[in-house]
Protein backbone atom coordinates (compact mmCIF):
# COMPACT_ATOMS: atom_id res chain seq x y z
CA UNK A 1 0.00 0.00 0.00
CA UNK A 2 1.07 3.53 -1.07
CA UNK A 3 -0.01 6.62 1.02
CA UNK A 4 0.54 10.14 -0.72
CA UNK A 5 -0.55 13.13 0.64
CA UNK A 6 -2.06 15.52 -2.17
CA UNK A 7 -1.15 18.92 -2.41
CA UNK A 8 -4.13 21.43 -2.13
CA UNK A 9 -1.83 23.86 -3.34
CA UNK A 10 0.74 23.14 -6.18
CA UNK A 11 3.45 25.61 -6.56
CA UNK A 12 3.16 25.59 -10.50
CA UNK A 13 2.16 28.43 -11.19
CA UNK A 14 -1.76 28.93 -13.01
CA UNK A 15 -3.65 31.96 -13.41
CA UNK A 16 -7.52 33.07 -12.59
CA UNK A 17 -10.21 29.95 -13.04
CA UNK A 18 -7.62 27.41 -13.78
CA UNK A 19 -6.47 27.68 -10.58
CA UNK A 20 -9.70 28.30 -8.65
CA UNK A 21 -10.82 24.90 -10.61
CA UNK A 22 -7.99 22.74 -9.71
CA UNK A 23 -8.22 23.93 -6.37
CA UNK A 24 -11.79 23.01 -6.06
CA UNK A 25 -11.62 19.94 -7.81
CA UNK A 26 -9.10 18.89 -5.06
CA UNK A 27 -11.85 19.70 -2.32
CA UNK A 28 -14.19 17.73 -3.99
CA UNK A 29 -12.31 14.51 -4.25
CA UNK A 30 -14.39 12.14 -1.50
CA UNK A 31 -13.41 9.51 0.83
CA UNK A 32 -14.54 6.11 -0.44
CA UNK A 33 -14.59 5.35 3.84
CA UNK A 34 -16.94 8.18 4.71
CA UNK A 35 -18.24 9.76 1.81
CA UNK A 36 -17.04 12.92 3.13
CA UNK A 37 -14.77 15.96 0.96
CA UNK A 38 -12.34 18.45 1.94
CA UNK A 39 -10.52 17.18 4.76
CA UNK A 40 -7.13 16.84 2.99
CA UNK A 41 -7.52 14.47 0.49
CA UNK A 42 -5.27 11.20 0.50
CA UNK A 43 -4.40 8.26 -1.87
CA UNK A 44 -4.13 4.92 -0.86
CA UNK A 45 -3.30 1.88 -2.93
CA UNK A 46 -5.55 -1.31 -3.23
CA UNK A 47 -4.07 -3.42 -5.72
CA UNK A 48 -3.88 -1.60 -8.60
CA UNK A 49 -6.76 0.64 -7.85
CA UNK A 50 -6.13 4.15 -6.28
CA UNK A 51 -8.45 5.30 -3.64
CA UNK A 52 -9.23 8.40 -2.32
CA UNK A 53 -9.17 8.58 1.22
CA UNK A 54 -9.85 11.46 3.95
CA UNK A 55 -6.76 12.36 6.77
CA UNK A 56 -9.49 11.29 9.38
CA UNK A 57 -10.57 8.22 8.47
CA UNK A 58 -6.56 7.32 7.07
CA UNK A 59 -5.35 8.23 11.00
CA UNK A 60 -8.05 6.34 12.63
CA UNK A 61 -7.74 3.17 10.79
CA UNK A 62 -3.71 3.33 11.17
CA UNK A 63 -4.19 4.35 14.81
CA UNK A 64 -7.28 1.70 15.23
CA UNK A 65 -6.78 -0.99 13.01
CA UNK A 66 -2.90 -0.51 11.96
CA UNK A 67 -3.72 -0.18 8.51
CA UNK A 68 0.00 -0.79 6.97
CA UNK A 69 1.27 -1.03 3.18
CA UNK A 70 1.78 -4.72 3.90
CA UNK A 71 -2.31 -5.71 4.48
CA UNK A 72 -3.60 -7.29 1.09
CA UNK A 73 -6.33 -5.25 -0.36
CA UNK A 74 -9.35 -7.75 1.06
CA UNK A 75 -7.69 -6.59 4.90
CA UNK A 76 -7.19 -2.48 3.78
CA UNK A 77 -11.01 -2.54 2.42
CA UNK A 78 -12.50 -4.44 5.41
CA UNK A 79 -10.08 -2.36 8.04
CA UNK A 80 -12.02 1.00 5.88
CA UNK A 81 -15.02 -0.70 6.34
CA UNK A 82 -15.09 -1.35 9.93
CA UNK A 83 -14.53 2.09 10.74
CA UNK A 84 -18.06 2.46 9.61
CA UNK A 85 -21.52 2.28 11.47
CA UNK A 86 -22.86 -0.70 10.24
CA UNK A 87 -26.06 1.08 8.54
CA UNK A 88 -23.04 3.20 6.59
CA UNK A 89 -21.44 0.35 5.09
CA UNK A 90 -23.42 -0.73 1.99
CA UNK A 91 -22.73 3.18 0.74
CA UNK A 92 -19.31 2.74 1.16
CA UNK A 93 -19.15 -0.69 -0.38
CA UNK A 94 -20.89 1.10 -3.33
CA UNK A 95 -18.43 3.97 -3.46
CA UNK A 96 -15.53 1.25 -3.89
CA UNK A 97 -17.17 -0.57 -6.06
CA UNK A 98 -17.68 2.50 -8.59
CA UNK A 99 -14.07 3.75 -7.97
CA UNK A 100 -12.86 -0.07 -9.52
CA UNK A 101 -12.50 -2.29 -6.48
CA UNK A 102 -13.10 -5.88 -7.19
CA UNK A 103 -12.59 -8.25 -4.21
CA UNK A 104 -14.57 -11.24 -2.38
CA UNK A 105 -17.04 -8.86 -1.18
CA UNK A 106 -18.31 -11.93 1.20
CA UNK A 107 -14.84 -12.24 2.76
CA UNK A 108 -14.56 -8.88 3.10
CA UNK A 109 -17.65 -8.15 5.19
CA UNK A 110 -16.72 -11.22 7.49
CA UNK A 111 -13.68 -9.48 8.56
CA UNK A 112 -14.95 -5.97 8.33
CA UNK A 113 -17.25 -7.48 11.37
CA UNK A 114 -13.93 -8.88 13.12
CA UNK A 115 -12.53 -5.63 12.75
CA UNK A 116 -15.34 -3.58 14.09
CA UNK A 117 -15.03 -5.58 17.16
CA UNK A 118 -11.46 -4.19 17.46
CA UNK A 119 -12.27 -0.76 16.97
CA UNK A 120 -15.19 -0.84 19.65
CA UNK A 121 -12.65 -1.74 22.25
CA UNK A 122 -9.71 0.42 21.29
CA UNK A 123 -12.08 3.16 21.61
CA UNK A 124 -13.11 2.24 24.88
CA UNK A 125 -9.86 1.85 26.33
CA UNK A 126 -8.71 5.68 24.78
CA UNK A 127 -12.07 6.62 26.09
CA UNK A 128 -11.35 5.35 29.78
CA UNK A 129 -7.36 6.57 29.33
CA UNK A 130 -8.91 10.36 28.71
CA UNK A 131 -11.33 9.78 31.80
CA UNK A 132 -8.58 8.16 34.11
CA UNK A 133 -6.58 11.12 33.02
CA UNK A 134 -8.60 13.77 33.26
CA UNK A 135 -9.80 12.60 37.21
CA UNK A 136 -6.26 12.40 38.43
CA UNK A 137 -6.27 16.16 37.43
CA UNK A 138 -9.00 16.80 39.46
CA UNK A 139 -7.73 14.80 42.38
CA UNK A 140 -4.48 16.86 42.24
CA UNK A 141 -6.73 20.12 42.66
CA UNK A 142 -8.89 19.07 45.41
CA UNK A 143 -5.90 17.95 46.87
CA UNK A 144 -4.30 21.18 46.63
CA UNK A 145 -7.08 22.85 47.68
CA UNK A 146 -7.82 21.06 50.84
CA UNK A 147 -4.21 21.68 51.68
CA UNK A 148 -3.61 25.23 50.75
CA UNK A 149 -7.15 26.67 51.03
CA UNK A 150 -9.75 25.18 53.32
CA UNK A 151 -6.60 24.28 56.19
CA UNK A 152 -6.24 28.18 56.55
CA UNK A 153 -10.28 28.64 57.03
CA UNK A 154 -11.43 29.28 53.47
CA UNK A 155 -13.82 27.92 51.66
CA UNK A 156 -13.78 26.42 48.13
CA UNK A 157 -15.56 24.77 45.42
CA UNK A 158 -14.91 23.54 41.87
CA UNK A 159 -18.69 24.60 39.86
CA UNK A 160 -17.34 23.09 36.42
CA UNK A 161 -13.95 22.92 34.68
CA UNK A 162 -12.93 22.04 30.92
CA UNK A 163 -9.84 20.74 29.50
CA UNK A 164 -8.60 23.03 26.62
CA UNK A 165 -5.15 21.02 25.76
CA UNK A 166 -2.96 18.31 26.26
CA UNK A 167 -2.44 19.92 29.45
CA UNK A 168 -4.23 22.67 29.69
CA UNK A 169 -7.85 23.26 31.83
CA UNK A 170 -10.07 26.03 32.36
CA UNK A 171 -11.64 25.84 35.74
CA UNK A 172 -14.82 28.05 37.07
CA UNK A 173 -13.35 27.95 40.91
CA UNK A 174 -15.30 29.48 44.20
CA UNK A 175 -12.66 30.57 47.11
CA UNK A 176 -14.65 31.89 49.90
CA UNK A 177 -15.07 34.33 51.28
CA UNK A 178 -13.40 35.69 48.17
CA UNK A 179 -15.66 35.04 45.22
CA UNK A 180 -15.83 33.07 42.27
CA UNK A 181 -13.50 33.38 39.25
CA UNK A 182 -12.02 31.74 35.47
CA UNK A 183 -8.51 30.52 35.77
CA UNK A 184 -7.20 28.89 32.89
CA UNK A 185 -3.42 27.37 32.32
CA UNK A 186 -2.24 24.33 33.48
CA UNK A 187 -2.30 22.44 37.13
CA UNK A 188 0.75 24.58 38.68
CA UNK A 189 -0.42 27.83 36.99
CA UNK A 190 -3.79 27.37 38.07
CA UNK A 191 -2.26 26.60 41.29
CA UNK A 192 -0.32 29.43 41.58
CA UNK A 193 -3.76 31.59 41.01
CA UNK A 194 -5.33 30.12 43.79
CA UNK A 195 -2.11 31.09 46.30
CA UNK A 196 -2.42 34.64 44.98
CA UNK A 197 -6.39 34.80 45.77
CA UNK A 198 -5.55 33.31 49.25
CA UNK A 199 -2.74 35.78 49.80
CA UNK A 200 -5.15 38.63 48.96
CA UNK A 201 -7.64 37.48 51.49
CA UNK A 202 -5.15 37.14 54.20
CA UNK A 203 -3.36 40.28 53.87
CA UNK A 204 -6.55 42.29 53.14
CA UNK A 205 -7.31 44.92 56.51
CA UNK A 206 -10.10 46.83 57.51
CA UNK A 207 -10.12 49.68 60.52
CA UNK A 208 -13.23 49.81 62.70
CA UNK A 209 -14.80 53.26 62.07
CA UNK A 210 -15.71 53.13 65.67
CA UNK A 211 -13.27 52.09 67.78
CA UNK A 212 -10.28 52.27 65.68
CA UNK A 213 -9.24 48.29 66.16
CA UNK A 214 -7.56 46.81 62.14
CA UNK A 215 -9.87 44.18 61.01
CA UNK A 216 -8.98 40.90 59.15
CA UNK A 217 -11.27 38.83 56.49
CA UNK A 218 -12.25 36.67 58.94
CA UNK A 219 -13.51 39.33 61.56
CA UNK A 220 -15.22 40.92 58.54
CA UNK A 221 -16.50 38.21 57.00
CA UNK A 222 -17.28 35.47 59.72
CA UNK A 223 -17.76 36.53 62.52
CA UNK A 224 -19.08 39.28 61.19
CA UNK A 225 -18.64 41.38 64.53
CA UNK A 226 -16.10 44.11 65.99
CA UNK A 227 -14.39 43.52 69.58
CA UNK A 228 -16.68 46.87 70.45
CA UNK A 229 -19.95 45.47 69.38
CA UNK A 230 -20.33 47.11 65.94
CA UNK A 231 -21.55 44.46 63.33
CA UNK A 232 -20.26 44.04 59.60
CA UNK A 233 -22.50 44.22 56.80
CA UNK A 234 -21.81 43.16 53.42
CA UNK A 235 -23.68 43.52 50.66
CA UNK A 236 -24.60 40.01 48.28
CA UNK A 237 -26.24 42.67 45.22
CA UNK A 238 -26.40 46.02 44.10
CA UNK A 239 -27.35 47.53 41.03
CA UNK A 240 -24.80 47.65 38.02
CA UNK A 241 -25.13 50.52 36.80
CA UNK A 242 -26.34 53.01 40.13
CA UNK A 243 -23.44 53.93 42.46
CA UNK A 244 -21.54 51.76 44.78
CA UNK A 245 -24.29 52.64 47.10
CA UNK A 246 -27.45 51.19 45.81
CA UNK A 247 -26.96 47.35 47.15
CA UNK A 248 -29.48 44.96 49.84
CA UNK A 249 -28.03 46.18 52.69
CA UNK A 250 -28.19 50.14 52.05
CA UNK A 251 -31.92 49.12 51.61
CA UNK A 252 -32.11 47.21 54.66
CA UNK A 253 -30.64 50.21 57.08
CA UNK A 254 -32.73 52.50 55.19
CA UNK A 255 -35.85 50.43 55.87
CA UNK A 256 -34.43 50.04 59.50
CA UNK A 257 -33.69 53.76 60.45
CA UNK A 258 -36.87 54.82 58.73
CA UNK A 259 -39.46 53.06 59.88
CA UNK A 260 -38.14 54.53 63.51
CA UNK A 261 -38.80 58.20 62.46
CA UNK A 262 -41.77 60.08 62.42
CA UNK A 263 -43.73 60.92 59.18
CA UNK A 264 -42.61 63.76 58.43
CA UNK A 265 -38.92 63.18 58.93
CA UNK A 266 -39.39 60.11 57.12
CA UNK A 267 -40.66 61.71 54.18
CA UNK A 268 -37.86 64.11 54.31
CA UNK A 269 -34.69 61.55 54.79
CA UNK A 270 -36.27 58.79 52.27
CA UNK A 271 -36.54 61.62 49.72
CA UNK A 272 -32.47 62.21 50.58
CA UNK A 273 -31.31 59.00 50.32
CA UNK A 274 -33.24 58.39 47.14
CA UNK A 275 -31.00 61.50 45.33
CA UNK A 276 -28.28 59.77 46.86
CA UNK A 277 -27.08 60.63 49.92
CA UNK A 278 -25.67 58.40 51.39
CA UNK A 279 -26.76 56.63 54.87
CA UNK A 280 -24.10 57.43 57.11
CA UNK A 281 -24.52 61.17 56.10
CA UNK A 282 -27.89 60.93 57.41
CA UNK A 283 -27.74 58.68 60.18
CA UNK A 284 -25.83 58.05 63.60
CA UNK A 285 -24.23 54.88 64.49
CA UNK A 286 -23.52 53.57 60.67
CA UNK A 287 -20.66 53.97 58.85
CA UNK A 288 -19.03 52.63 55.59
CA UNK A 289 -16.70 50.25 55.66
CA UNK A 290 -15.56 50.17 51.85
CA UNK A 291 -15.41 47.28 49.52
CA UNK A 292 -14.70 43.61 51.21
CA UNK A 293 -13.75 41.49 48.26
CA UNK A 294 -15.69 43.56 45.69
CA UNK A 295 -18.46 44.28 48.04
CA UNK A 296 -19.94 47.26 49.89
CA UNK A 297 -20.05 46.83 53.43
CA UNK A 298 -21.58 48.48 56.19
CA UNK A 299 -20.47 49.17 59.88
CA UNK A 300 -24.00 49.13 62.19
CA UNK A 301 -23.83 49.72 65.96
CA UNK A 302 -27.05 48.71 67.84
CA UNK A 303 -28.63 52.13 68.21
CA UNK A 304 -29.08 53.90 64.80
CA UNK A 305 -30.93 57.16 64.64
CA UNK A 306 -31.19 60.01 62.43
CA UNK A 307 -28.75 62.75 62.67
CA UNK A 308 -29.66 66.18 63.89
CA UNK A 309 -30.15 68.66 60.93
CA UNK A 310 -27.26 70.58 62.17
CA UNK A 311 -25.15 67.61 61.32
CA UNK A 312 -26.59 66.95 57.74
CA UNK A 313 -25.97 70.74 57.18
CA UNK A 314 -22.60 70.63 57.26
CA UNK A 315 -22.52 69.69 53.60
CA UNK A 316 -23.79 72.36 51.59
CA UNK A 317 -24.95 70.31 49.00
CA UNK A 318 -27.29 68.47 51.60
CA UNK A 319 -27.99 71.45 53.49
CA UNK A 320 -29.42 73.17 50.24
CA UNK A 321 -31.69 69.95 49.41
CA UNK A 322 -33.22 69.75 52.83
CA UNK A 323 -33.73 73.43 52.34
CA UNK A 324 -35.21 72.87 48.89
CA UNK A 325 -37.30 69.95 50.37
CA UNK A 326 -38.64 72.33 53.31
CA UNK A 327 -39.62 74.45 50.27
CA UNK A 328 -41.52 72.41 48.78
CA UNK A 329 -39.56 71.08 45.69
CA UNK A 330 -39.75 67.52 44.60
CA UNK A 331 -36.29 65.75 43.46
CA UNK A 332 -35.96 64.06 39.90
CA UNK A 333 -32.89 62.06 39.05
CA UNK A 334 -31.11 62.49 35.94
CA UNK A 335 -27.61 60.84 34.39
CA UNK A 336 -25.23 63.08 33.43
CA UNK A 337 -21.66 61.86 32.12
CA UNK A 338 -22.49 58.48 33.98
CA UNK A 339 -23.29 59.68 37.24
CA UNK A 340 -26.72 60.79 39.12
CA UNK A 341 -27.71 64.57 39.68
CA UNK A 342 -30.61 65.77 41.37
CA UNK A 343 -32.99 68.43 39.60
CA UNK A 344 -35.63 69.84 42.12
CA UNK A 345 -38.54 71.44 40.35
CA UNK A 346 -40.68 73.87 41.99
CA UNK A 347 -42.72 77.18 41.24
CA UNK A 348 -41.35 80.72 42.09
CA UNK A 349 -43.24 83.93 40.81
CA UNK A 350 -45.11 82.07 38.29
CA UNK A 351 -42.21 80.65 36.60
CA UNK A 352 -41.05 77.21 36.97
CA UNK A 353 -37.49 76.17 38.09
CA UNK A 354 -35.61 73.75 38.75
CA UNK A 355 -32.43 73.45 40.93
CA UNK A 356 -29.27 71.45 41.09
CA UNK A 357 -26.91 71.44 44.22
CA UNK A 358 -24.89 68.75 42.94
CA UNK A 359 -24.00 69.61 39.27
CA UNK A 360 -20.33 68.55 38.30
CA UNK A 361 -20.04 71.41 36.01
CA UNK A 362 -20.15 74.54 38.21
CA UNK A 363 -19.84 75.48 41.70
CA UNK A 364 -22.81 76.86 43.22
CA UNK A 365 -26.33 76.77 42.57
CA UNK A 366 -27.64 75.54 38.99
CA UNK A 367 -30.87 76.96 38.23
CA UNK A 368 -32.74 75.70 34.94
CA UNK A 369 -35.98 78.36 33.86
CA UNK A 370 -38.38 77.26 31.72
CA UNK A 371 -39.03 79.39 29.32
CA UNK A 372 -42.53 79.13 28.12
CA UNK A 373 -43.13 81.04 31.78
CA UNK A 374 -41.36 83.76 30.87
CA UNK A 375 -43.36 86.46 28.67
CA UNK A 376 -40.73 87.61 26.73
CA UNK A 377 -38.81 84.64 25.97
CA UNK A 378 -41.90 82.76 25.09
CA UNK A 379 -42.40 84.91 21.69
CA UNK A 380 -39.38 83.79 20.55
CA UNK A 381 -40.93 80.84 20.59
CA UNK A 382 -43.61 81.04 18.03
CA UNK A 383 -41.07 83.28 15.52
CA UNK A 384 -40.44 81.76 11.83
CA UNK A 385 -37.69 79.34 11.91
CA UNK A 386 -35.43 81.37 10.01
CA UNK A 387 -35.45 84.34 12.08
CA UNK A 388 -35.51 82.31 15.42
CA UNK A 389 -32.31 80.76 14.26
CA UNK A 390 -31.05 84.24 13.98
CA UNK A 391 -32.15 85.38 17.48
CA UNK A 392 -30.67 82.05 19.10
CA UNK A 393 -27.51 82.34 17.82
CA UNK A 394 -27.11 85.88 18.66
CA UNK A 395 -28.10 85.25 22.26
CA UNK A 396 -26.26 82.87 22.63
CA UNK A 397 -23.05 84.61 21.57
CA UNK A 398 -24.44 88.01 23.68
CA UNK A 399 -24.29 85.93 26.79
CA UNK A 400 -20.98 84.78 26.88
CA UNK A 401 -20.32 88.72 27.00
CA UNK A 402 -22.72 89.43 28.87
CA UNK A 403 -24.01 87.21 31.12
CA UNK A 404 -22.57 87.91 34.19
CA UNK A 405 -24.57 90.19 36.85
CA UNK A 406 -23.28 90.08 40.56
CA UNK A 407 -23.43 86.85 41.98
CA UNK A 408 -25.24 85.39 39.00
CA UNK A 409 -24.13 83.90 35.70
CA UNK A 410 -27.06 83.80 32.97
CA UNK A 411 -26.38 80.60 30.29
CA UNK A 412 -27.91 79.36 27.68
CA UNK A 413 -25.89 75.77 27.80
CA UNK A 414 -26.72 74.54 31.19
CA UNK A 415 -26.45 70.32 31.32
CA UNK A 416 -29.62 69.24 32.13
CA UNK A 417 -28.46 65.57 31.45
CA UNK A 418 -26.44 63.32 28.48
CA UNK A 419 -29.28 64.49 26.29
CA UNK A 420 -30.54 67.98 26.74
CA UNK A 421 -29.22 71.38 27.40
CA UNK A 422 -30.93 74.23 28.93
CA UNK A 423 -31.35 77.86 29.97
CA UNK A 424 -31.09 79.39 33.37
CA UNK A 425 -28.95 80.97 36.29
CA UNK A 426 -25.97 80.32 38.20
CA UNK A 427 -26.15 81.69 41.68
CA UNK A 428 -22.28 81.54 42.49
CA UNK A 429 -22.31 82.61 46.30
CA UNK A 430 -20.51 80.05 48.87
CA UNK A 431 -22.88 80.63 51.67
CA UNK A 432 -25.85 78.22 50.52
CA UNK A 433 -25.53 75.90 53.35
CA UNK A 434 -26.55 78.91 55.73
CA UNK A 435 -30.06 79.16 53.74
CA UNK A 436 -33.72 79.34 55.67
CA UNK A 437 -36.22 78.72 52.85
CA UNK A 438 -37.40 82.09 52.89
CA UNK A 439 -33.57 82.87 51.49
CA UNK A 440 -33.85 80.65 49.06
CA UNK A 441 -37.12 81.73 47.71
CA UNK A 442 -35.16 84.96 47.55
CA UNK A 443 -31.98 83.73 45.38
CA UNK A 444 -34.42 81.96 43.31
CA UNK A 445 -36.63 85.15 42.69
CA UNK A 446 -33.60 87.42 42.35
CA UNK A 447 -31.87 85.29 39.81
CA UNK A 448 -35.08 84.75 38.02
CA UNK A 449 -35.07 88.74 37.94
CA UNK A 450 -31.58 89.25 36.67
CA UNK A 451 -32.76 86.76 33.72
CA UNK A 452 -35.41 88.25 32.42
CA UNK A 453 -33.13 91.72 32.66
CA UNK A 454 -31.08 90.18 30.47
CA UNK A 455 -33.70 88.53 28.04
CA UNK A 456 -34.82 92.55 27.92
CA UNK A 457 -31.37 93.87 27.69
CA UNK A 458 -30.57 91.79 24.71
CA UNK A 459 -33.54 92.16 22.83
CA UNK A 460 -32.96 96.08 23.00
CA UNK A 461 -29.65 95.93 21.89
CA UNK A 462 -30.32 92.92 19.05
CA UNK A 463 -33.25 95.15 17.30
CA UNK A 464 -31.17 98.01 17.80
CA UNK A 465 -28.84 96.00 15.57
CA UNK A 466 -30.96 94.41 13.10
CA UNK A 467 -33.12 97.45 12.51
CA UNK A 468 -29.85 99.60 11.84
CA UNK A 469 -28.86 96.68 9.34
CA UNK A 470 -32.15 97.31 7.89
CA UNK A 471 -32.20 101.15 7.51
ZN1 LIG B 1 -13.08 9.63 5.36
ZN1 LIG C 1 -14.89 48.32 66.58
Amino acid sequence: MSVEVVNLFPTTRLVGKDLLRRRLNLLKKTCVACGNTGNIPHRVNVGGIRLVVCGACLSEASRLLSLSAGDPPVTVVAKLLALRNPRKVALAMKRMQNAGVEVPWQEVLREAEFFRAQVRQRREEIQTEATVKRHAWLDELVKFLEKKVESRGLEWEIHDWIRTGKNTYIVKIGIYPWGTTFLEGTLDEIQECVLDIVGEVESARWRCPFCGVELGWHEVTVQGECMCGARFRQSTCRSVFGSAHENNVWEEIEERILSCLPEKERELYSTLINVGVRVEDLFENVAYLGKVFGWPTYVVQKQMRAKPKEEIFRSPTNALRVVLWEAGFSPCIHKLSRRRIDWWGGEVAGVKLYVCPSHPDYRGVVVRVEIQDVPLRKEWLSLPFKEADELYEAWTEWLIDNGDSGDYTVTDSLRVDDHEWSEGFIWKSQGYHSLSTKELRKVLEDGLEVYKEKVKMFLSVFSGVTYSARS
